[in-house]
């Protein structure tokens, strides 16, 4: 359970008197700069991710279907104003060798994420999960934007095990303005996260960390409402300013908060949101990510996985396909084949002294 009296349990007998996990708590620490008490902060969260979760690393194998998008999200390259974008979607016996290719490197699991795309039919998806079912045994997670309640049952009968939506930001007014509506359709992303756990998904949310108008109020929010919603998987990685967007233009300033509320996009707050969700949520699966790996080259893989993140998700999209998935530019590994990808990244999980975790790794089956 990702519960309050979890998260404090979880702190056992070591428990300091300084992780108050309430609002006024978390805001406080994502502020923190003295050294020795950020120390005490990653100690903290790697011991209860090893506790918690284990030593096992889990591979995601990502396979990025289509770069279409309806929406105008202001924060991402794919949003669908970028009109410069030469636009791609993957054919079904691609995503098929992808998969299979994912299955092929040791991967226990494969998320098929894309713009939101409405030339990625019910029918067309639901064939796709049920030939990766059907020739392997990886678990299937979804991440295809806000889709109808149709569509997501159909998903899951055709064999979809776990479904990523981030909420991007507990403030409303903050959403509304970042991640526009589509005309007469309210965009609700915590309302599709609770109806598709009761369609039997795991779900996984998260948000970015320096979003334009992010202030240290809104990500401690944030982050209780990943407790409050027993997240099964969350991601938190920094936003990354894209050029070809609001919040990456010339105009940013016109975005952000006060300079003392402000949530810096930079690696050391988004290491502390990081280890922050960890102890909040300390069973819960947490990438560390490629926004990460791509702030810092050189370590940022290992520092998140580091402070608290059990989860990897190296890309197993065709190259030609994945240079055109311009979220953000300059994305890490982006022109590194999977096999590629998969060698540094055992390097790295082993120099740590973690493993690769064996099968799908599901919240619940972890500490394999
Ligand atoms: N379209 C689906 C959706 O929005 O849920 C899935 C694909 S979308 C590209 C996946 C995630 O990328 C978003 O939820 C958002 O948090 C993240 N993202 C988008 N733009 C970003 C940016 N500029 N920097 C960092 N992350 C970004
Ligand atoms: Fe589309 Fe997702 Fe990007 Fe929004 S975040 S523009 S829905 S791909």
């Amino acid at each position: 359970m990702c519960s309050a009296e979890q998260a404090s349990g979880s702190l056992g007998a070591m428990a300091l008197p300084a992780f108050h996990l309430d609002h006024a708590g978390l805001k406080a620490w994502l502020q923190e700069k003295n050294e020795g008490r950020l120390q005490t902060l990653w100690s903290e969260a790697d011991r209860v991710r090893k506790a918690r979760v284990g030593d096992a690393v889990h591979l995601r194998g990502l396979i990025e279907v289509s770069s279409h998008c309806i929406r105008h999200c202001l924060y991402c390259g794919l949003r669908g104003p970028s009109q410069e974008l030469v636009r791609y979607r993957m054919e079904a016996d691609e995503i098929l060798a992808s998969a299979q290719e994912a299955f092929r490197l040791g991967y226990g699991s494969v998320v098929l994420q894309a713009g939101e795309d409405r030339g990625l039919s019910k029918e067309f998806i639901a064939g796709v999960v049920r030939a990766i079912k059907r020739d392997t045994p990886l678990a299937v997670t979804l991440s295809l934007g806000e889709r109808d309640d149709d569509d997501l049952r159909e998903w899951k009968a055709a064999g979809a095990d776990r479904y990523l939506l981030r909420f991007e930001t507990s403030d409303p007014a903050l959403y509304k303005r970042i991640h526009p509506s589509l005309p007469g359709v309210p965009s609700d992303r915590f309302a599709q996260l609770h109806r598709m756990r009761t369609m039997g998904y795991e779900i996984g949310t998260g948000v970015m960390v320096g979003i334009p108008g992010q202030t240290w109020d809104t990500l401690a929010a944030d982050i209780l409402r990943f407790r409050e919603f027993d997240m099964d998987m969350i991601g938190v990685g920094p936003f990354l300013p894209s050029p070809r967007t609001p919040l990456g233009g010339p105009d940013i300033s016109t975005f952000l908060a006060p300079p003392k509320e402000q949530v810096p996009n930079d690696e050391l707050t988004t290491l502390k949101a990081v280890a922050l969700t960890r102890l909040v949520c300390p069973d819960a699966n947490i990438p560390s990510t490629t926004a990460l790996a791509t702030l810092d080259r050189a370590q940022g893989r290992e520092l998140g996985l580091m402070r608290g993140a059990n989860v990897v998700m190296p890309n197993v999209t065709p190259v030609e396909y994945r240079v055109r998935y311009e979220i953000y530019p300059g994305k890490a590994c982006v022109n590194e084949t999977a096999a590629a990808c998969q060698g540094c990244l055992e390097g790295r999980i082993h120099s740590l002294g973690r493993k690769i975790g064996k099968g799908p790794g599901g919240r619940y089956s972890n500490a394999v």
